[in-house]
């Protein structure tokens, strides 16, 4: 099985125009910048593995794709969080719900230790052998760059027939390892890459790209303002509707309305560039985000 050229669309989104690779529709489940990290995994080829081990939220994009993953290997997946909330428990939706509807084992960690041990080293301890294959959280590892080299080789067949204007490729950051990745498989072609810190501030972005061993990194946008990830920003809201209302398109509640505003203020300096936006997928995350929304600002 082989995954891989996602389709590319054109659009507008306030006065800018711009064209959007379509990775959130790489496969049913397995798609967005997790597949696309874990895409080495999926070649993976040892009879000995029988479980996939990850750590992280019960809520995570990841976990989807952890448990799409264990499900067109034939692993299990284990996946550990802290706590699972009861309300999640009890009504399960977005991601969890569809991590369980795959088969996965969500383990809060409250439930199997007396008393409160990090996920990752109750893994270390007890899952590390030749039968558990072990994610680090959020896929921050060098297992993504073959994945995200494969997305800068497809960008790069694609920005051949697209030479009008210098492309800019633009997608928000979590860990920041999709955009660094990216970076370093496009700048020697000339092809500038934009992220900005959705976790945290700049500087906790360029620490976590420094983690990954890389010196080169790409254009970070930021806006005054702080973001916490997770929050909720009225105006983020705002954007992520603007941007159904006219594109059609839904992207993803948690990043990319960050990185739209980044992009409105980056736009008007830059308009002589092409825009190439990356949707990285994450839309059952939305199922969640969307009525915290509509809860907190009484919106519809
Ligand atoms: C995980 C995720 C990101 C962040 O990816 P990193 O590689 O950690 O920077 C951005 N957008 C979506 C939709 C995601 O699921």
């Amino acid at each position: 099985m082989k995954l891989a050229n996602s389709p590319v669309t054109q659009h507008v989104f306030d006065g800018i125009p711009f064209f959007l690779k379509r990775d959130d529709q790489l496969h049913g489940h397995f798609s967005g910048n997790k597949a696309r990290k874990l895409m080495s995994l999926l070649a993976y080829d040892d009879p000995k593995i029988t479980h996939l081990i990850g750590y992280g939220s019960p809520q995570a994009n990841s976990l989807l794709s952890l448990a799409a993953l264990a499900s067109i290997k034939g692993w299990q997946l284990e996946f550990y969080v802290d706590r699972i909330p009861s309300w999640l428990k009890e009504s399960p939706n977005g991601n969890y719900r569809g991590a369980l509807d795959l088969g996965a084992k969500v383990i809060a960690m409250a439930d199997i230790c007396a008393e409160s041990t990090h996920p990752a080293d109750f893994i270390h301890k007890h899952r590390q052998d030749e039968n558990h294959l072990l994610v680090p959280e959020g896929g921050r590892s060098p297992i993504a760059e073959e994945g995200v080299k494969t997305l800068a080789d497809e960008i790069l067949t694609w920005s051949r027939f697209h030479q009008e204007k210098p492309l800019a490729v633009a997608l928000p950051a979590g860990t920041g390892t999709t955009a660094l990745y990216l970076h370093k498989h496009l700048h020697r072609h000339g092809i500038e890459v934009l992220t900005c810190p959705c976790v945290g501030g700049e500087s906790y972005l360029v620490s976590q790209f420094e983690e990954l061993g890389e010196t080169r990194h790409p254009t970070i946008l930021t806006r005054d303002q702080k973001h916490h990830f997770g929050k909720l920003y009225e105006q983020d809201y705002r954007v992520w509707q603007s941007l159904l209302e006219q594109t059609h398109i839904e992207f993803d509640l948690l990043y990319d309305p960050m990185m739209w505003r980044c992009l409105q203020t980056w736009y008007p300096q830059n308009a002589d560039k092409q825009l190439l936006y990356i949707h990285q997928g994450g839309i059952l995350g939305n199922e969640s985000m969307l009525p915290r929304y509509q809860r907190k600002y009484d919106l519809r």
